[in-house]
Order: structure tokens, then C-alpha cells, then sequence
């Protein structure tokens, strides 16, 4: 049974059908949500019916926008690390490391497209397009090979060396655009067009955020504690933070949720920290940052295309927004590595420092359960730890 039943407008509410190509919404240009029958959801299947099954992303499909052919190579299902050394440095009993770079391609990017690369074969889009910072690039290359779509991906300067090769031996596409992400894009839509199908850029299409409330469903899954659990994300365009809300807010509304939701904490870099400064200031929506520098590739992101729903994401849940020092990032990163196995990169690691910050000012205490999001694994930027 099919629970979705299309897209609304996050600003102006405006409906659109599931099989449409738009990409976002027709009147204003926000973003779209999945919109589902959750009150038919309830009476057809039970919670432990829907945390139960094995099996990655697509095991929430009941939450998910189906389709036809679902495809997948495997992605979702990762660890939720204890990490009992690395607490024990700060004195926190209960820290957990999501561990995402064990998705496919090696990020939690492979969970957006796996749905959105989904979506595209349903509504007859052959040919997908994005500007990455590198590991979305990866993302898209690996699914649109597996299911016969044929990508171009606009790579800004500062992408790791060796991901536009990686993207080119899954057969894509790839363009150098000198800048930052913002440029990439800007270079898309004059030679794409903005309004061409395809399009698969950070909140202009609305199933990457579909796929990556599964990280939500997962840590809803294992963590019921009924104090709020911290949930610390290293944040560049602002989907995962989106996404593991909605996840919460939809597992609430169905009932489903045990324990308490959760506090969201957006980690960025001192270097680019438009959310930050736009959090503390009070603001609605996110300013542009001008001249992002960070080593984390990942997070060097200027702007959102959803700033108003990050921000009112933060304040619901009674989160916060926090920017660390590129100097700290690496010493985060040999930290987890040695403390904990875990090779992150350096915006994964990014949730460690600014974990150690938010200890700091009081916001987190050491009760707390705390769970950071490493978002990719780090062996793409071992060039970062030579001579150092
Ligand atoms: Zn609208």
C-alpha cells in the first residue's frame, strides 16, 4: 500500500502531484516536502511492523515517496557507534557516532539519491544535474550509473583531488567551475537551466531529503531515552537537520515515537557559518556568507536554499547552531580515529569540536546523550594530514 501523496510548497502550501517534474514549487521557488497519509499509515500498520524489518532506506518505504523500481545499492542501516573512550575525554557517559561513511560511495548522500535517482526514473528524467562539493557528486554518479541516467556534475575549486576522477569512472560528466558551490550552480543553471528536469541540486528537487529522514527513523529506532538526545550535524545546504526533524515530527504525529525528539545542533566551520550567524542573530532566513573558506570541503556552503526551515528546525526542537575553528578540525579528526576507529572527515569531525564547545558554554551537559553525525568517511582527505 502507497501512504504518499505528493509535494507541498514549504512556504506558500501549494500541492503537486506525485508524478510531477517540478522541482520545487511553481509560484515561489521554496522548497517541496513529501506530503503522506499518516492517519492511513496508522491504521494499516503497526510501529514495531515499521521498526522491525532489516534492510536500509528503502525498509521505511512506508514513509517514503514510492514509485515503481526502487533503486538501491545498499545504502542506510549504518552504526550508531557507543564511543566510550572519546566521551570519557569530555566525561559524557552516553556519546554515539553515527557512523554514515558506510553508505555507498562512502557519505549519507547516498540515502538522498538513492530515493531522488528513484524518482527521476518515475517521472522519465534519463539525464540528472548538480553542483557538489564532491561527495554528493560521488552520490549522484553511483546511482544514476545503476540505473541508467547519465549525469553532470559541476565541481567547484577546493573538491578533493582524485573525486572528479572518481565521478568520471561512473560514467558522468564533470565541469571545473573556479569558487565556491554557489558558483558551481550558477554556472549549472546557465548552461542547464534553471527549470529543466534533472536538476538535482540541494533542495531544488524534494526526495535527497526524503531519504535522509531514514538517519532520523534509525536513531529514533535505537535511542528511546525520554530525556532529548543531542543531535550535533556538521551543516552546508541544511538537508540532513531538515530531514531528521521531519523524520521526528512524522514519527510523533503517527504516535510512534517512544522517546523524547530531539535537540538539533548545526556544526560549521568559522570560515563559513552562514546558519550560525544567522541563528544567533534571530534571523527568518539565512544570509549569503561572502568568501567561504574551510579545509572541510563539504560544509564550504555560502547559503541554503531552505534557511527559513533549518532555522525554525533549531528553534522547535530547542537546538542551537555552532562554528569551529578549521585549526581544531584535524586534531577532531585523529582524535575519533584513535579514540574510536573511526576514520571520519573533516565535517564529521566537525561535530566533535563543536561538541567540545557546546560542553564548554554549559549548552550540553555532561548527562546528556549525545550523538554526533559523521557524515563521510575521511580517507578522501588524507592529503589533509600529510606534513602535519
Ligand atoms: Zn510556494
Amino acid at each position: 500500500m502507497k501512504f504518499f501523496e505528493g509535494y507541498r510548497c514549504s512556504r506558500c502550501s501549494m500541492e503537486i502531484p506525485a508524478g510531477s517534474v517540478a522541482g520545487e514549487c511553481p509560484a515561489c521557488a521554496a522548497p517541496l516536502l513529501a506530503v503522506y497519509d499518516l492517519g492511513g499509515l496508522r491504521r494499516v500498520v503497526q510501529r514495531e511492523e515499521f521498526f522491525s524489518r532489516h534492510g536500509g532506506v528503502w525498509r521505511f518505504r512506508h514513509l517514503l515517496p514510492t514509485f515503481g523500481r526502487e533503486v538501491t545499492l545498499g545504502e542506510g542501516s549504518t552504526p550508531l557507534i557507543r564511543a566510550r573512550r572519546l566521551g570519557a575525554r569530555l566525561g559524557i557517559e552516553r556519546l554515539y557516532i553515527k557512523n554514515e561513511a558506510l553508505n555507498p560511495t562512502g557519505s549519507f548522500k547516498a540515502r538522498g539519491m538513492a530515493v531522488a535517482v528513484t524518482r527521476l526514473l518515475d517521472i522519465g528524467v534519463r539525464e540528472a544535474c548538480m553542483p557538489s562539493a564532491g561527495n554528493a557528486g560521488l552520490a549522484l554518479s553511483a546511482y544514476g550509473a545503476a540505473a541508467g541516467i547519465r549525469c553532470r556534475i559541476y565541481l567547484p575549486d577546493g573538491t578533493p583531488a582524485g573525486m572528479a576522477e572518481e565521478c568520471r569512472l561512473y560514467g558522468t560528466d564533470v565541469v571545473r567551475v573556479p569558487g565556491s558551490i554557489a558558483d558551481a550552480g550558477a554556472r549549472l543553471d546557465a548552461e542547464a537551466g534553471a527549470e529543466r528536469a534533472g536538476v538535482v541540486s540541494t533542495f531544488r528537487e524534494p526526495c535527497r531529503v526524503e531519504g535522509k529522514k531514514t538517519i532520523g527513523f534509525e536513531i529514533a529506532c535505537e535511542i528511546d531515552s525520554p530525556s532529548a538526545p543531542w543531535v550535533l550535524f556538521p551543516t552546508g545546504g541544511g538537508t540532513g537537520i531538515v530531514a531528521i526533524w521531519k523524520a521526528y515530527t512524522e514519527l510523533e504525529t503517527l504516535g510512534w515515537l517512544r522517546g523524547a525528539k530531539p535537540r538539533l545542533a548545526v556544526v560549521q566551520s568559522k570560515g563559513c557559518a552562514p546558519i550560525v550567524r544567522a541563528f544567533k542573530a534571530g534571523e527568518g532566513e539565512v544570509a549569503p556568507w561572502k568568501e567561504p573558506e574551510t579545509i572541510a570541503a563539504g560544509i564550504r556552503v555560502p547559503g541554503s536554499r531552505a534557511g527559513a526551515l533549518i532555522l525554525a528546525a533549531l528553534r522547535e526542537s530547542e537546538g542551537t547552531a555552532v562554528a569551529v575553528a578549521d585549526a581544531d578540525l584535524m586534531g577532531a579528526v585523529r582524535e575519533i580515529a584513535s579514540c574510536e576507529g573511526v576514520f571520519a572527515a573533516p565535517e564529521g569531525a566537525a561535530t566533535w569540536a563543536g561538541c567540545k564547545a557546546l560542553v564548554g558554554d554549559g549548552t550540553i551537559d555532561r548527562s546528556d546523550t549525545v550523538i554526533l553525525v559523521n557524515t563521510a568517511c575521511g580517507s578522501r582527505y588524507r592529503f589533509l594530514l600529510e606534513d602535519r
